[in-house]
């Protein structure tokens, strides 16, 4: 009963958290995605294939949630995008809490999207509210096509399910109809994109896909008007 009292509590300081980083978020106009999924699964290469796509007409940047070590906020650096580094220091999830603290380093004036890059992990993640617009869970075809069936809660979040990896499907036994299946447990119009970062032109449409959420967007100009209201909700690559 005690454990219970306690997570309530924990939960409901950390939604408090989230609402100021939400209003943030709004009053500079800027889009935050929530990128989550397990350790290895393709989180970093995804942004570092998208950002090079959304830079020339967005502002971009990234707050990037490790346990240790800065090596994933150095790749996001080269690519010349604001980002500030969260270290948990063996904290298996991000907080709002702790976003709120990054938030005092990162120039939200002017910039169309954040993306919150969480810590490997399928689990708790899910659990806890940043303040993010849109949530986006990252499984690669390596993780196996089970995943769905493991980490439920991920994938009922998630605004957008990223396959990663793709490049490697023919090494694996990963079945992307079953996969798929598992996802859409809890809504069957969830979106599905099958990507590989390593392969040119295969994550063009994730691109696609934030940069119609970014505020302004649809008034942006006519033909990115058409672009934002044809977005397939589902995405199958060769
Ligand atoms: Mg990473
Ligand atoms: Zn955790």
């Amino acid at each position: 009963m005690k454990i219970e009292v306690l997570r309530k509590s924990l939960l409901a300081t950390n939604e408090r958290a989230a609402e100021e980083n939400r209003s943030l978020f709004d009053r500079h106009g800027t889009v935050a995605v929530n990128l989550m999924g397990g350790a290895g699964c393709g989180k970093t290469s995804l942004l570092e294939s998208i950002i090079p796509q959304l830079r020339p007409r967005w502002s971009v940047g990234v707050l990037e949630g490790d346990i240790a070590t800065t090596r994933d906020a150095e790749r996001i650096a080269a690519l010349g995008v604001p980002v500030v580094q969260i270290l948990t220091e063996g904290g298996c999830h991000l907080t709002a809490s702790l976003v709120q603290h990054a938030l005092e380093r990162m120039p939200l004036e002017g910039m169309d999207i954040l993306f919150i890059e969480n810590v490997g992990n399928p689990i708790c993640p899910a659990n806890f509210d940043l303040g993010e617009h849109h949530r986006v869970a990252v499984l690669s075809v390596t993780e196996g096509d089970d995943k769905p069936l493991k980490y439920p809660y991920l994938f009922k979040v998630a605004d957008l399910v990223v396959v990663s990896k793709a490049d490697l499907l023919s090494a694996t036994d990963f079945d992307v109809e079953e996969a798929s299946r598992r996802i859409r447990t809890f809504d069957p119009c969830k979106p599905i994109m099958v990507t590989s970062a390593r392969t040119f032109g295969m994550t063009d449409l994730v691109a696609e896909w934030f940069e119609a959420r970014i505020p302004g967007y649809c008034a942006d100009a006519v033909d990115q008007r058409e672009l934002a209201t044809t977005l397939p909700a589902e995405v199958w690559f060769g």
